[in-house]
């Protein structure tokens, strides 16, 4: 008989001989609506499933390339920022193995941990970032560490014109004006994605997806739900783009599976989890 393990559908390789980590960081200390992103990735490893490991949108099968799923990391509610140095770590262990990493978030915030180490390894780090929210906020409730602040830390670590934003439709009016002297925004959709993806082709990107960038009809199942969004197409032609482009590290986040009881939200996060596994090799 075979070990009784549950990974993410196509994610089953040993870790030596794989080149993409997949791991759920279960973390939503900092969220300041609706909690249960801590319930993503077991949601996501239950729910892939259900879906084929082929993909016809771009003729490639899980099963011809080798990821690993790590399974969740353990992390202290509470202490949020023991909770990011283990979030560092554990990705500085992946990139010195030479590997890519793939975080199932958790809530936004947990993507600080994961640049930490990726900035610490490309100097020349850029960042796309998907999402409803500019996430640019200096504070939240007072807390510098916060779903809320979590792109402007990662400004801290790579410096003006690193980071692109798309699909913004909410912010405070002064994290709108904050964002023009510092990173490049692009409002509601991906209207200009593949042309700044053309431009930095040839750095090192970080890409964070934020679910809620999706309208709430298509993903009903997030803490801030934010009408307005992009379609799953929209969303999902995004991430094929990424084909060409050098993802050194990713992630996705927000899904907050108990808010959509038709399950839908929990089978799309499942399904671009699929597409970002297969665009990255
Ligand atoms: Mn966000
Ligand atoms: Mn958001």
């Amino acid at each position: 008989m075979n070990k009784n393990i549950s990974t993410i559908l196509g994610c089953n390789s040993d870790y030596q001989s794989s080149s993409v980590v997949v791991f759920g960081a279960p973390y939503d200390s900092t969220t300041s609506f609706r909690p249960g992103t801590r319930f993503a990735s077991q949601f996501i490893r239950n729910e892939s499933w259900g879906l084929e490991t082929y993909s016809p949108y771009q003729n490639r099968d899980l099963t011809d390339y080798n990821v690993f799923d790590a399974g969740d990391l353990v992390l202290p509610f509470g202490n949020t920022v023991k909770a990011l140095s283990l979030i560092e770590s554990f990705t500085k262990e992946i990139l010195n193995d030479k590997k890519i990493p793939l975080m199932i978030g958790g809530e936004h915030l947990v993507t600080y941990g994961a640049v930490k180490a990726v900035s610490d390894k490309y100097e020349d780090l850029h960042i796309v970032h998907f999402d409803a929210h500019a996430d640019l906020r200096d504070t939240f409730m007072d807390e510098k560490l916060s779903h809320a602040t979590v792109l402007r830390r990662c400004w801290e670590l790579t410096g003006d014109n690193r980071i692109f934003q798309f699909g913004i439709r909410s912010g405070g009016k002064s994290e709108f004006l904050w964002g023009e002297e510092h990173v490049y925004t692009n409002k509601y959709n991906f209207s200009t994605l593949e042309e700044i993806l053309n431009k930095i082709k040839n750095y090192p990107v970080y890409l964070t997806i934020d679910l809620d960038v999706l309208d709430p009809s298509v993903f009903p199942g997030t803490g801030t739900p934010e009408p307005g969004g992009v379609s799953f197409h929209e969303l999902l032609n995004a991430v094929l783009l990424m084909k060409n482009i050098n993802i050194v590290g990713c992630d996705i986040n927000e899904l907050s599976p108990h808010y959509d009881s038709s399950g839908v939200s929990t089978a799309v996060a499942a399904k671009i989890l699929r597409e970002l596994l297969l665009a990255i090799q």
